[in-house]
């Protein structure tokens, strides 16, 4: 499809250089606000373009593995710098970004300065890798060392793409690993642009992007023959699939997948403004569409009825509408599939007999009607074999359900086939830390939940069905390398 002279279009990256697709098709991205109006477009890769990018990968990779871990953290510095070094551009790809993906103007500036500062924590960690372990004998002395494995192919939804992404590729790149990027077709555009600037600053070959339809460039990356490593943010059936194709070459696998985290709100947890607020955020940051989201929550009964009074109050507070307004405060879903999903959760909700309200100011009904919108929606004391406390809802809406006992809350959050996050909400620090170590999650937050409550030095990743390997943090390295054991008789290396 050709775009006109002022349309905004993304290309390939491939080898250090601006690359058109193969089959030199685009496909369109539009407004989730307003779905009429075109945003732009980006390329339409083929498995021929993957095959490119994966051999540019691995032919870059001797020279990158052979770097040191400190020449290498010295260009995630450079990068983290570089990402935001120009400011008028720095705020057209916010704005892109807000328009293609719906999240309002004040979340992609977050997103884009966590992307940096995820580089500057990774450059911190360089000092601490180049230590290998050692045995000494007798029996033996043995060096365990670790090589970074080659290819890494990385995959990351729509959702918080940059984010995500600076939970694996920083952490690869300083590794020793090269990579092959594919953004969600859902928010391409600033994704592959942030991403292209991040590859101008490294040697060509280091970092390539591609974007176009899974159906089409999928399962080429998946099953390359030069992919080393398969790391994937995304849903749990898609994330099968992707261990399935890599399982016929047994490439290792990091899955990073979805949430149904669950808080637990104690007896002598405080509620205040400011607590409602973290709450509020937990569940409704992003319209719900996030991985880490408070998706279920569980109120002790004697303080149910304040909390829900509270919650109430901080979402009817809330502004929803064009998401490049400054005064909105909730944007659309990303798109009209994902809308489905929540609304038609609310819907069964609903038909079965729940208390589902929704809340907020909508200054614009005529756009709340076109876009993918979805009001703040809080679901009381909803039964819990309905969808909309069982499953992902991945929207803005939040299931609120009494407990009585301690026991009873750990049970009701643990009874999920997710792992990913979870809270508990208390001032009692031992109670805190003894309801944690009880729930099975990969994170669990004290008086706090989701993005905004985490520690980004930490490994990040889910239990059960929400994942397998972890991003982040030191541990977030490893997946990237292969451990090497070197060993001689006793008294030979040290
Ligand atoms: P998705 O449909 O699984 O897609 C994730 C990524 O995989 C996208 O880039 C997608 O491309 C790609 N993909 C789809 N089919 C593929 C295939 N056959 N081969 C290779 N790649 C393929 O997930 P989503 O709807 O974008 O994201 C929402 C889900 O992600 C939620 O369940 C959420 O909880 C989860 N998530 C998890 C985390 C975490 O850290 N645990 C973080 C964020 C989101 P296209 O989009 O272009 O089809
Ligand atoms: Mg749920």
């Amino acid at each position: 499809m050709a775009g006109k002279d002022s349309t905004i279009r993304t290309e390939l990256f491939i080898d250090g250089e601006v690359r058109p697709p193969a089959g030199k098709e685009y496909y369109q991205l539009h407004n989730p606000a307003r779905p009429d109006e075109f945003v732009g477009e980006a390329a339409s890769a083929t498995a021929d373009d993957i095959d490119v990018a994966c051999k540019a990968a691995h032919a870059a990779f001797p020279a990158w593995a052979a770097l040191s871990y400190a020449e290498r953290a010295d260009y995630l510095t450079k990068i983290a710098r570089h990402l935001t070094a120009d400011e008028a551009e720095l705020n057209s790809r916010i704005k892109l970004f807000t328009r293609e993906h719906g999240k309002i103007l004040k979340e992609s500036t977050i997103e884009m300065t966590r992307l940096g500062d995820r580089f500057t924590l990774c450059a911190a960690m360089a000092e601490r890798l180049a230590v290998d372990d050692e045995l000494k004998g007798p029996p033996f002395d043995t060096i365990i060392t670790r090589q970074p494995r080659g290819v890494a192919a990385l995959i990351v939804p729509w959702n918080w793409p940059l984010s995500i992404l600076g939970a694996k590729l920083p952490q690869a790149l300083v590794a020793g690993n090269t990579c092959v990027v594919k953004p969600s077709q859902n928010s391409a555009m600033a994704p592959t642009m942030t991403i292209r600037k991040i590859a101008e600053v490294l040697p060509a070959g280091v970092l390539n992007v591609v974007t176009g339809s899974a159906s089409v460039i999928g399962d080429p990356l998946l099953s390359h023959p030069l992919v080393r490593k398969i790391n994937f943010t995304g849903s749990i059936p898609v994330g099968k699939h992707v261990m399935r194709v890599a399982a016929d070459k047994l490439t290792p696998v990091t899955l990073e997948l979805g949430g149904n985290d669950a808080g637990i709100f104690l007896e002598d947890a405080v509620l205040d403004d400011a607590a409602f607020m973290r709450m509020y955020l937990a569940a409704f940051m992003t319209s719900g569409q996030i991985c880490m989201a408070l998706k279920r929550l569980y109120v002790h009964r004697s303080r149910y009825d304040e909390l829900c009074t509270g919650l109430i109050a901080a979402a009817s507070r809330q502004v929803i509408g064009d998401p490049l307004l400054p005064e909105t405060s909730m944007g659309p879903l990303n798109n009209k599939s994902q809308h489905a999903v929540v609304t038609g959760m609310l819907s069964q909700a609903r038909e079965q007999g729940a208390d589902v309200q929704e809340y907020g100011q909508v200054p614009d009904e005529g756009l709340y009607k076109a876009g993918y919108f979805q009001k703040p929606a809080l679901v009381f004391d909803p039964d819990p074999a309905l969808d909309i406390v069982k499953e992902e809802q991945f929207g803005p809406a939040l299931p609120i359900i009494p407990f009585d006992t301690e026991e009873e809350a750990i049970s009701l959050a643990n009874d999920s086939q997710y792992g990913l996050c979870s809270s508990v909400w208390t001032q009692d620090r031992e109670s805190a830390v003894r309801l944690a170590r009880q729930l099975e999650a990969g994170y669990t937050y004290l008086n706090g939940h989701g993005p905004l409550a985490q520690d980004n030095r930490g490994p990040f990743g889910g239990f059960k069905a929400s994942g397998i390997g972890r991003n982040l943090g030191f541990e977030g390295i490893l997946e990237f390398q292969e451990y090497h054991s070197i060993s001689a008789p006793d008294g030979w290396l040290f």
